[in-house]
C-alpha cells in the first residue's frame, strides 16, 4: 500500500498530526504502535491539557483525538511498524508480514519508562515490579510499595498509589525532588506516603513458589554513607523517567546521545528530508501532551509544504530512486 503521508505513532503527536494532514488531503495512514494513544493512555486525569477545565481521564482525551482526526480522513491501523528503509525513495515500512511505502513520514513514536537494569527487576515485571501505577496499582490493595524517582512521575504515582496501598515509600537518590512544587507539597502532605532520601534500590526480592512469583523486599543502599538495609514491601514502581522510542530508526535518523531525534532549527524535519519528528520522540526538555500535540501539528503543516514543494518542482525526492 502506498501512502502520500504515514505517521507512526498515536499518542498527542501523532493524532494531532493525522488531524492536521488529514484536514490538508493527505489521507494520512497513522500506525498506533504497541501502545494505541501512547502515555496518556496510562495515565489517569489529565489536569493541564488546554480546554479542559475540569480534567479529562488520559484514554478519554486520546479517543477524543483519534475521533477528531478520523472525522478529516486520518486512517488508524493498530499495526506496529518494526522495520523502516529511509535510504529508499518512496520511503519503505514493514509491520509484521506487510510492507507499505510513503512519500513522507512522520515520527510519533514517543517515550516508553525506564528501568533500573536489575536482573530482579525482569524477574518481577508484572509479579509486583511496575512502570505504570495506573494499570497496576489495583492490585496492591492494603499492601506497601516503594516508589522509585523523584520527578513528577514518581511522585504523581505515588500519589495515585495511595488509594490503594497501606503505605507508600520514595525512594529517591538525592535529598530534594526535582517534581513540580504542587505535587511535591500533595506528597508531603499525604500520610501514607514516606520518603527514603539519598538512596537507590540495589536489589529486588522475591519468592517463587509453586511458579507463583512475588516481590518481598527491596535492598536499599544510601548514596551518602554507604549503608544498606532493607525493607518489607509488596510493590516497586519505577519512576525514574523515560527513553525515547527509537531503537527503529538507528543508522537513518540523527538521534543524540540518549536516543532523542534531532531536528532541523525551528522545523520538526530530521535529516533525512521528507521525515519529520514530533512529540515526546524528539523533546527531552517539555514532554507534555500540549507541546507533543503542538509539535505534531507543525509536524503535518512541515510535511505538507514538503510534499507540495516536491511535487511541484519534480518527483525526484518522491520516487527516483530506489537507494542513496
Ligand atoms: P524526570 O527526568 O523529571 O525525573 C526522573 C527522576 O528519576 C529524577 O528524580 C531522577 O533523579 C530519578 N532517576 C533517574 N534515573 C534514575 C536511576 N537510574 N536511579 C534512580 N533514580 C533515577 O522524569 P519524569 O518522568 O518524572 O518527568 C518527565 C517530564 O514529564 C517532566 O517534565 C515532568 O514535569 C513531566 N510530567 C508531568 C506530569 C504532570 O504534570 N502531571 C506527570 C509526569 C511527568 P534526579 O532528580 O537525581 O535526576
Amino acid at each position: 500500500m502506498h501512502r502520500k503521508l504515514i505517521i507512526i505513532g498515536s499518542g498527542p503527536a501523532g493524532l494531532t498530526a493525522a488531524l492536521y494532514a488529514g484536514r490538508a488531503n493527505l489521507s494520512p495512514v497513522v500506525f498506533e504502535g504497541i501502545q494505541p494513544g501512547g502515555q496518556l493512555t496510562i495515565t489517569t486525569e489529565v489536569e493541564n491539557y488546554p480546554g479542559f477545565p475540569g480534567g479529562i481521564m488520559g484514554p478519554e482525551l486520546m479517543d477524543v483525538f483519534r475521533t477528531q482526526a478520523i472525522r478529516f480522513g486520518a486512517t488508524s491501523l493498530y499495526k506496529n511498524i518494526t522495520r523502516v528503509d529511509f535510504r529508499a525513495r518512496p520511503f519503505r515500512l514493514w509491520t509484521d508480514g506487510e510492507e507499505y511505502t510513503a512519500d513522507a513520514v512522520i515520527v510519533a513514536t514517543g517515550a516508553s519508562a525506564k528501568l533500573l537494569g536489575l536482573p530482579s527487576e525482569k524477574r518481577y515485571m508484572g509479579y509486583g515490579v511496575s512502570a505504570c501505577a495506573t494499570c497496576d496499582g489495583f492490585f496492591f490493595r492494603g499492601l506497601r510499595v516503594v516508589v522509585i524517582g523523584g520527578g513528577d512521575t514518581a511522585i504523581e504515582e505515588a500519589t495515585f498509589l495511595t488509594k490503594f496501598a497501606s503505605k507508600v515509600t520514595i525512594v529517591h537518590r538525592r535529598d530534594e525532588l526535582r517534581a513540580s512544587k504542587i505535587m511535591q507539597e500533595k506528597a508531603f502532605g499525604n500520610p501514607k506516603i514516606a520518603f527514603v532520601w539519598d538512596s537507590v534500590v540495589d536489589e529486588i526480592l522475591g519468592k517463587d513458589e509453586e511458579g507463583k512469583r512475588a516481590v518481598t523486599a527491596v535492598i536499599l543502599k544510601n548514596l551518602k554513607t554507604g549503608a544498606v538495609s532493607e525493607i518489607a514491601v509488596d510493590g516497586v514502581f519505577m519512576g525514574i523517567g523515560h527513553k525515547p522510542n527509537t531503537d527503529l530508526f538507528a543508522g537513518q535518523l540523527e538521534m543524540d546521545s540518549v536516543g532523542y531525534l534531532i531536528t532541523r532549527g525551528r522545523s520538526t524535519a530530521t535529516n533525512i528530508p521528507g521525515v519529520f519528528a514530533a512529540g515526546d520522540v524528539a523533546d527531552s526538555v517539555y514532554r507534555q501532551a500540549v507541546s507533543a500535540a503542538g509539535t505534531g501539528c507543525m509536524a503535518a503543516i512541515d510535511a505538507e509544504r514538503w510534499l507540495a514543494e516536491h511535487s511541484r518542482v519534480g518527483t525526484s525526492l518522491l520516487q527516483n530512486s530506489s537507494s542513496s
